[in-house]
C-alpha cells in the first residue's frame, strides 16, 4: 500500500520512499520460472507437486495443498474440516480479514475472541469462554509471526472435540516449544503473497498429518473433482471423471510453485535477516519510554513478519495518525496492522458490535507497523530508528 505524502515540513530522512514489506527475488528465481514457461506445463503440473513436498518436508508435515492464494487455502481447509451452517468458528479480530471470511464462505458464523496484551495474539482464556454446542473449529493467527499459546488451544480443542486451523501467514519459519510451525495443528496455512516470508506472487498452501483432510483439500481445489479409481461412483472408461462436491478452481500454476520452490531456498537466509534487523529495531527503540517494543513470548521463536511499535500516547502530544504522517514525511512506508475485523463495515452490518474486544480496539489505536523485510539494508534500517527517534522526539510531552 503507497500512501502519497501529504504535508512536506523539512528534508526528510530518506529521499526514496521505502516500503513497509517487498518481495526478494533474484536472478536463480526468474531462470525458475523461465523454465517453466519454456516447458510442457503452465497450469497445476510436476512443479506444484514438487513444491507442495518441498514445503511439508521444510515444516515436517506429511501433507501438503498448494492454492491459488493464501485465502482459498483457508476456505479449503473451512471445508475439509466440515464447516457449515449452524457452525461456530473462534478466531482473532487483530488480523486480515481472510482469517474470518473463510468461515463465511462456509455459511458458518466467525466469533472473535480478544487477544492479550502482550503478544496481541488470540488469549486462550477469552477462546474458553466463547466455547459452545454450535463451535466446530478454532482459527488461531500467529501474528507478526510469533507463535500462538498453541497447547492451551490444543488442549480447548481436545475437551470440546474442535479442529485447529492455524493461520500462519505471518509465520514461515516459526517455531513453537521447538517444534516447527505447519506440523502441530489439524491444518496450518501459509501465504506466499509479496509480503509474506517467501512469495509464488499469489499463492497458498494447507499443511496437515491427516489423509483425508488432504483429499478433500485435493479434490475441493479443483470443483470438486476426482479422477482417481477408487473414488469414483461410476467408471465409463478412461475418460471419466466425477464431481462429487462442489468446489471452487482455486488451483496453484506451475509458474508459481516454481517461484515458490526456488524462494523457499533462501528462507534461512531470509529469516536470519528479518531477525537481525528486528533486534536492531528493539536494540535502538528498548529505552524510549514513548514506545513499547514487541514483547517475546519465550515459548516460541518468531519468524518476524512485521516488526509493530505501540505507542505510549499518554507520553506524546500527538496522536498516532500525527506519528504515523509524520513518518510517512520522512520517506517511512509505515502501516497499521489491523484495523480489527469485526469493526469493519461488512461485520458491522452482520452485526459485530465495537466494545466486544476492548484489548484489540484499544491495540489498534496505538499501532505502527515499520519497514522490515529481507531486502532492505542495514542503511534502511538505521533510516528507519533515525525518523523514528527524530518524530518521537518531536512530540514528546
Ligand atoms: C496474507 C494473509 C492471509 C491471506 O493470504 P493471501 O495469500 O493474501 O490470500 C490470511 N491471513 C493473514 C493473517 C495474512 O496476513
Amino acid at each position: 500500500m503507497l500512501i502519497e505524502r501529504k504535508f512536506p515540513l523539512d528534508k526528510p530522512i530518506r529521499d526514496s520512499y521505502l516500503p513497509y514489506g517487498r518481495q526478494w527475488v533474484d536472478e536463480d528465481d526468474i531462470q525458475s520460472v523461465i523454465k517453466i514457461l519454456k516447458g510442457d506445463y503452465l497450469t497445476t503440473g510436476p512443479a506444484v507437486g514438487e513444491f507442495e513436498q518441498e514445503i511439508a518436508s521444510y515444516v515436517g508435515a506429511k501433507y501438503a495443498v498448494a492454492f491459488s492464494n493464501g485465502t482459498a487455502a483457508l476456505h479449503g481447509a473451512c471445508f475439509a474440516a466440515g464447516i457449515g451452517e449452524g457452525d461456530e468458528v473462534i478466531t482473532t479480530p487483530m488480523t486480515f480479514a481472510a482469517s474470518s471470511n473463510c468461515v463465511l464462505y462456509q455459511g458458518a458464523k466467525p466469533v472473535f475472541a480478544d487477544i492479550d496484551f502482550n503478544t496481541y495474539n488470540i488469549d486462550p482464556q477469552k477462546v474458553e469462554e466463547l466455547i459452545n454446542d454450535n463451535t466446530k473449529a478454532i482459527i488461531p493467527v500467529h501474528f507478526t509471526g510469533q507463535p500462538v499459546a498453541l497447547d492451551e488451544i490444543h488442549i480447548l480443542a481436545k475437551k470440546h472435540s474442535l479442529v485447529v486451523i492455524e493461520d500462519a501467514a505471518h509465520a514461515l519459519g516459526a517455531t513453537y516449544k521447538g517444534k516447527n510451525v505447519g506440523s502441530l495443528s489439524d491444518m496450518t496455512m501459509f501465504s506466499f503473497h509479496p509480503v509474506k516470508h517467501i512469495t509464488s506472487g499469489e499463492g497458498g498452501i494447507i499443511t496437515t498429518n491427516n489423509e483425508e483432510y488432504y483429499q478433500k483439500l485435493l479434490q475441493f481445489r479443483s470443483h470438486g473433482i476426482t479422477r482417481e479409481p477408487d473414488k469414483l461412483i461410476e467408471n465409463h472408461g478412461p475418460w471419466y471423471y466425477e464431481m462429487q462436491f462442489l468446489g471452487f478452481n482455486y488451483r496453484m500454476t506451475d509458474i508459481q510453485a516454481a517461484l515458490g520452490t526456488s524462494q523457499l531456498r533462501k528462507i534461512d537466509k531470509f529469516i536470519d535477516l528479518r531477525k537481525k534487523f528486528a533486534s536492531m529495531y528493539n536494540e535502538a527503540f528498548k529505552d524510549i519510554n514513548e514506545i513499547q517494543i514487541p514483547y517475546q513470548d519465550q515459548s516460541g521463536s518468531s519468524s518476524w513478519h512485521l516488526y509493530i511499535i505501540r505507542l505510549n500516547l499518554e507520553k506524546l502530544l500527538g496522536s498516532r495518525k500525527k506519528v504515523f504522517e509524520a513518518l510517512l514525511n520522512e520517506n517511512i512506508g509505515v502501516n497499521v496492522h489491523y484495523i480489527p475485523v469485526h469493526l469493519l463495515p461488512y461485520y458491522s452490518q452482520l452485526g459485530y458490535q465495537r466494545g466486544i474486544c476492548p484489548n484489540a480496539e484499544k491495540l489498534y489505536e496505538e499501532i505502527i507497523t515499520l519497514p522490515l523485510f529481507p531486502a532492505m539494508t542495514e542503511e534502511d534500517v538505521n533510516d528507519v530508528i533515525a525518523a523514528v527517534n527524530k518524530v518521537i522526539n518531536n512530540y514528546r510531552k
